[in-house]
């Protein structure tokens, strides 16, 4: 990494330690962040655009093209007390850079993908720190949906309209202490929990969903997608090739924990059910008969 960039990363709050750790480099033209999956790959990279790029070239790009993905699984591995979700990769190296745990969303405020919450809903605090600005407030607000139990942490006003973490301690020169107070104030916002929405046909009655709800009960969505998959267990998660799109790594996650599925590469996810649909090209009932086949026989004649 050229040494003017270096000084530009410790200008906004990165010392060395914080930039060696994570492994920000250099490509060339722009600042690489590699993003570490869940299991401590590395298949998405962050650029950052060249400070002394004057042109309307995007401050942030991924690469490859993809979804969004969590920074900062090796926070939620060390099981914190505390963690602060924060957003922009930047901001979750300037937050750990003053001791605080913190992840963010490589997508943006919006993009807060609710397969995360378990991994987060564990954690004793969780706070939320996104931008002073409209879409950061109702980024918050979704994540509070999926995390009930997290605090919203407010900025102060003197960061102005958008302003954030890095604004706050580095273009406004406060402290660790001084962020510690803003957690401290943090509150949980006052909306009704609302139920992540599962996609279902308008027509679905409350028969089809007890019989839903059984047989995702009964079977287990590693069982079902190892009859099409070869999955290695990979700490709490399994993993295997997609069969969704062609890859050499595998990049299909499975997790046991919240019976649901992700793949890392091209983005497919969802339940059980999902699974079924795509792989199979079934219908939504087809592919409730297709998991009731899953279910043990005496379970089967009931339903
Ligand atoms: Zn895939």
């Amino acid at each position: 990494m050229p040494e003017r960039i270096r000084a530009y990363l410790n200008a906004r709050g990165l010392p060395d330690a914080v930039i060696d750790r994570h492994l920000l480099g250099w490509t060339g033209k722009r600042i690489s962040i590699p993003i570490p999956d869940a299991t401590g790959k590395i298949s998405l990279f962050k650029l950052a655009k060249d400070p002394e790029d004057e042109s309307t070239s995007p401050k942030m790009l991924a690469s490859p093209r993809s979804h969004a993905a969590l920074y900062g699984w090796e926070v939620l591995e060390k099981e914190p007390d505390r963690v602060v979700i924060c957003e922009g990769e930047f901001d979750r190296l300037v937050l750990e850079a003053q001791g605080f745990s913190a992840v963010t969303s490589t997508g943006g405020a919006l993009t807060f993908r609710p397969e995360w919450a378990p991994f987060l809903a564990v954690i004793p605090e969780v706070l939320i720190c996104l931008d002073n600005d409209a879409v950061g407030r109702l980024g918050s607000a979704r994540i509070s949906r999926l995390v009930p139990t997290a605090k919203v942490v407010t900025l102060p006003e003197e960061v102005g309209e958008g302003g954030d973490v890095t604004d706050f301690f580095v273009w406004l020169g406060k402290t660790a202490e001084d962020f510690e107070r803003l957690l401290e104030e943090a509150s949980e916002l006052s909306l009704p929990p609302k139920q992540i929405p599962v996609r279902r046909p308008p027509s679905i009655e409350s028969e089809l969903q007890d019989r839903v709800a059984r047989a995702k009960r009964s079977v287990r969505i590693e069982d079902v997608i190892g009859r099409y998959v070869e999955l290695q267990v990979s700490g709490s998660t399994l993993r295997g090739a997609c069969p969704f799109h062609n890859e050499e790594h595998p990049s299909l996650v499975v997790f046991p924990a919240t019976q649901t599925f992700h793949c890392f590469g091209c983005g497919e996810g969802g339940d059980v059910i999902a699974f079924l649909r795509r792989k199979l090209q079934l219908s939504f009932a087809q592919a409730l008969e297709a998991l009731e086949r899953f279910l043990p026989s005496d379970e089967r004649e009931a339903a």
